[in-house]
């Protein structure tokens, strides 16, 4: 035993004087890698109100309802204490509604703080530009 630590002792005594490999986070800022999936969020001023994201959601986190047929507004509610993170609400979205931050504090101690809500008029829908219309 004695013989195996006088064999790393150098080794070790090198690692005192090096910078810590590991990020100092909290008391540094961190910041995720690109492509991170964050929390989803809602460009309401370009919803449609077609569902898409509801029906797709895998957490069942995506919750619309209609306030006024007449008036054309519509509540959402994302449930981020279902959230998976998986982003398929914005691959579902045809209109470019809803992405994903890069918030990852999210901790909390009661679950009803990560409920987003969201009133809006539906958007109108936006004419697609496919290559056979150009
Ligand atoms: S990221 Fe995934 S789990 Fe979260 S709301 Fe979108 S579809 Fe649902
Ligand atoms: S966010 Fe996108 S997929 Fe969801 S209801 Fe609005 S337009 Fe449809």
């Amino acid at each position: 035993m004695k013989l195996k630590l006088a064999a790393f002792l150098p080794e070790i005594i090198k690692h005192f004087f090096k910078k810590p490999a590991t990020v100092q986070y909290p008391f540094q800022k961190s910041y995720p890698p690109e492509g991170f999936r964050g929390t989803p969020i809602l460009k309401s001023e370009m919803c449609i109100a077609c569902k898409a994201c509801e029906r797709d959601c895998p957490a069942e986190a995506i919750e619309i309802t209609t306030v006024s047929a007449e008036e054309k507004t519509f509540r959402m509610v994302i449930h981020n204490d279902r959230c998976i993170h998986c982003g398929q609400c914005v691959d579902s979205c045809t209109t470019d509604a809803m992405y994903l931050n890069m918030d990852f504090e999210l901790a909390t101690d009661d679950r009803h703080n990560l409920k987003a809500v969201y009133d809006y008029r539906r958007a109108i829908p936006q004419k697609k530009t496919t290559a056979a219309a150009l």
